[in-house]
């Protein structure tokens, strides 16, 4: 097929081939992957809400709690060696219909995944590494987008995702598809993707066999730790609740001292990733942080 390019003849023979080809080629040149960015991006993505029923097992009343309501958003980390997904939202792109939003339990979303990676010029499969803050439903909702990437996972999240029965807090149809993909297991307490320390998995183990959290030097924002589930509302953190619904509450405890220990040390903010209220103010793709 490519002599259509070079051989008007034989060209002539297909010629309804060669026009969709030359149609497929500009389709192409358009999705072409970004370029590197000179430096590290951080990209935020709407993976819209949830609109939690009962605030209970948090330790804390709806009236402790500037919003009940919680954000669930995923990242997209552009690093001028490769990317990495960080979480995967929460409503996979397939169960939206045309002109209505995506839902799962009690999540809504307005926006795919898909449709919010192709803005910045990425497809699913440009990316080169996913990691999952942990295996909860409300975190996995697209993972098997990324099936093609490698997966970068705690030995104890892995197994907790696979075991039998299935955890009634995820939705193992969503990231099925990770059974299969190259995969680094992550042993110790910390993980410099890059390795150039600017982007580090932190083990922050607790709400979650495996749970994780993410370390971003950015050179303009300065450093900025995305929690995962470490806390949920910023009350949590204020007011030293800890859900009751923990997979080990001891081992939470230690980890939110460890991180905050982090927090002091490297002056890097915290990103609640639940918070409605400060998810609402970050810049989300396309616009990006540096
Ligand atoms: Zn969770």
């Amino acid at each position: 097929m490519e002599n259509c390019r070079f051989d008007s003849n034989r060209c002539a023979l297909v010629l309804t081939a060669c026009a969709i080809l030359a149609g497929a080629s500009v389709a192409m040149s358009q999705t072409r992957p970004a370029k590197p960015p000179a430096s590290l991006r951080l990209y935020v993505f709407d993976g819209g809400s949830l609109n939690i029923p009962d605030t209970s097992p948090y330790q804390l009343r709806k009236e402790d709690l500037a919003s009940s309501v919680m954000s669930a958003p995923c990242f997209l980390v552009a690093h001028p060696r490769g990317t990495l997904m960080w979480d995967a939202c929460v409503v996979p792109d397939s169960s939206f219909k045309p002109g209505s939003p995506g839902t799962l339990r009690y999540a809504t979303a307005t926006k795919t995944l898909t449709s919010q990676l192709a803005e910045i010029g990425y497809t699913p499969k440009d990316i080169s590494y996913l990691a999952l803050s942990h295996f909860h439903w409300d975190h996995v909702g697209n993972a098997n987008l990324f099936a093609g990437a490698t997966w970068l996972v705690p030995p104890a999240e892995r197994e907790i995702m696979f075991a039998e029965p299935p955890s009634p807090r995820t939705e193992p149809a969503n990231f099925s598809a990770l059974n299969n993909s190259k995969t680094t297991l992550l042993t110790k307490a910390d993980y410099d993707v890059f390795g150039d320390q600017t982007v580090v998995i932190k083990s922050a183990p607790g709400h979650s066999p495996g749970h994780q959290v993410l370390f971003l030097k950015l050179a303009k924002t300065g450093p900025v730790v995305l929690s995962g589930d470490l806390y949920h509302y910023p009350e949590e953190r204020k007011l030293n609740k800890v859900p009751t619904t923990e997979f080990n509450a001891e081992q939470t405890a230690a980890s939110r001292a460890a991180v905050e220990e982090f927090l002091k040390k490297t002056g890097a903010q915290l990103w609640i990733q639940h918070d409605f209220t400060g998810n609402a103010k970050l810049r989300k793709a396309p616009a990006f942080y540096e």
